[in-house]
């Protein structure tokens, strides 16, 4: 991941969101700049990103906050296993994605953890990550 910046440049407005997983044991608050409505959500095609029903926006790591349920969220972690995608252990939302320690500049969110979300009126970026990111082969065969 080193040297990837999927961040837009912040503007001088921005928005806060809450979000939780689907049980509600994962609750996280999030600022965005640009606001969400101006903000380009990645909608990727890759083996993961498609799975999770990934729509992430990229949050400074101060911008984050996690108010409860590190304690149940657990990892999914695949080729390096560096990158911690985070789940609910409980009702198994994808929430967000983690960069290695130390200190990550930003979170990887899926916004489709955000209260009262219309993904119809977002500004989607699609990716094309199945193509850069190589081929995809199940670790279990
Ligand atoms: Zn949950």
């Amino acid at each position: 991941m080193s040297g990837y910046n999927p961040q837009p440049p912040p503007t001088n407005e921005s928005s806060v969101h809450k979000a939780n997983c689907h049980c509600g044991a994962v609750r996280f608050t999030v600022t965005l700049s640009p606001p969400l409505h101006e903000y380009p959500v990645m909608n990727c095609n890759c083996s993961i990103c498609s799975r999770n029903g990934y729509l992430l926006v990229y949050p400074d790591t101060k911008d984050f906050v996690l108010e409860r349920g590190e304690d149940v969220l657990k990892d999914h972690r695949f080729n390096s296993r560096q990158v911690r995608h985070r789940f609910c252990g409980q009702c198994g939302s994808s929430c967000f994605v983690q960069l290695p320690d130390p200190d990550p500049p930003f979170v990887c969110v899926n916004v489709r953890m955000f209260e009262g979300i219309d993904v119809d009126k977002l500004k989607i970026r699609k990716e094309d990550g199945r193509s850069w990111k190589g081929e995809y082969k199940p670790e279990f065969n």
